[in-house]
């Protein structure tokens, strides 16, 4: 294609989605394959790095052209080779976006817009205001079924939306499901939303309450979409020349293990715990439903592994460690025969790096809620965070399959 013919597929493209699809902010940016063993942290702590994988086996980096040199010079002292995945992460994204583009004029029968939407979309990611429309049009249609309340503002001021599938026969047990804490995992909050559409339409899990956060993180989630693909924070502007908190790094509960003091990290824990209104606007609603709660669910990618606590000690054992792990395979076993697909049941600190402060440790730790996850999805890192959009109905598929089987285990 001539670069005319695909300046204007962008164009059509931006129009389409309102929203502007450069990528400046990442020019230059490259992404890294480490081998020869983990990382260092003092890379991570410092914002030298920005680790794609925070769970799994991988070591993808995305790697800022002011820091290549130190970087490299880094891996070379701690014995550790490295491999260019991506040389311009901008243009790497604008081509994607040309392609996304493509399946979308393939699947032009869009059923969801900012104005009307009756159903989540199966072939594109949904922007900020396509979200609120269905969550609005949903209880607007289903109230029998679902309530939607605001639990809070964030940073910026938009509202953290509750959506609570209510059951038809209460057993008085419920599920908590968070999607969306970090802005660019895409795929987080695109299966939550089809799982409240699942929810209102099917009644496989009809005596459970489920109270699902779509969408915990709007202002990032907003800042991928016009400004930065690649932003993982929320959008607290800080003092020093580096803004955003790790929202996934700053509940209080061993806060501050294995996360870092350093504004310009991926991983900033903030000043202090709950320091951002969206961690308390989701702590302070988790507390009103916790007597009944019996699973939290984290959505985060990617990586396909099933996360279980603690992830801020390695060697102090999280209670009902077992019966985390086995359930933990009750939802994998389920997941592969929905659509094949292989995700592994894994501890979070033990296994790779500590991360604590996450919403999983917090419930574990602070509501004893028995079972609390991060399943971190799609996919294992071929696409990691720009994951084709295509992806969405299966990944929706295998998480729903997985959340039933898991749920049936709990209150079997
Ligand atoms: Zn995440």
């Amino acid at each position: 294609m001539c670069l005319g013919r695909v300046l204007t597929a962008v164009v059509l493209l931006t129009a389409a989605r309102g929203a502007s699809i450069t990528q400046e902010a990442l020019r230059g940016h490259q992404v890294w394959e480490v081998s020869g063993g983990l990382v260092p942290q003092h890379l991570v702590m410092t914002g030298l790095v920005d680790p794609l994988d925070h769970s799994g086996p991988s070591r993808s980096i995305r790697v800022a052209p002011e820091f290549a040199s130190k970087v490299k010079e880094s891996l070379h002292r701690a014995d550790l080779t490295y491999r260019i995945l991506v040389h311009d992460l901008s243009t790497y994204l604008e081509e994607e976006e040309v392609r996304e583009g493509r399946s979308r004029r393939d699947a032009e029968n869009i059923t969801c817009t900012c104005s009307s939407c009756l159903e989540p979309l199966h072939s594109q990611y949904m922007s900020f205001c396509q979200i609120e429309r269905f969550l609005a049009d949903m209880a607007q249609t289903y109230p029998d079924r679902i309530n939607v309340t605001s639990i809070g503002k964030s940073v910026e001021g938009r509202d953290i939306w509750l959506a609570h599938l209510k059951p038809t026969n209460p057993l008085d047990k419920s599920i908590w499901v968070e999607a969306g804490l970090h802005a660019r995992e895409w795929i987080s909050p695109a299966v939550a939303l089809h799982l409240i559409h699942r929810l209102i339409h099917n009644s496989s899990m009809a005596g459970i309450d489920a109270f699902i956060i779509p969408m915990a993180n709007p202002d990032g989630y907003v800042y991928t979409w016009t400004t930065n693909r690649f932003w993982r924070k929320n959008r607290r502007i800080l003092a020093s020349n580096c803004d955003g908190v790790d929202l996934n790094r700053n509940w209080d509960f061993h806060f501050g293990v294995g996360a870092s003091t350093d504004p310009c990290s991926e991983v900033y824990k903030g000043p202090s715990a709950f320091s951002e209104p969206e961690t308390r606007a989701l702590r302070d609603a988790m507390l009103k439903e916790k007597d009944n709660m019996v699973l939290v669910l984290a959505l985060h990618s990617f990586g396909q592994n099933l996360l279980y606590p603690w992830g801020w000690s390695k060697t102090v054992q999280a209670p009902g460690r077992d019966e985390l792990i086995a359930t933990g395979k009750v939802f994998t076993f389920a997941a592969r025969k929905a659509t094949d697909v292989k995700y592994n049941v894994i501890n979070s600190a033990g296994d790779f790096y500590f991360a604590s402060g996450a919403t999983d440790d917090w419930a574990l730790g602070m509501l004893k809620t028995k079972y609390a996850y991060t399943l971190e999805l799609r996919d294992k890192g071929t696409w990691g965070f720009s994951l084709p959009s295509d992806n969405i109905a299966d990944c929706s598929e295998e998480v729903w399959q997985g959340l039933n089987a898991m749920v049936n285990d709990i209150v079997s």
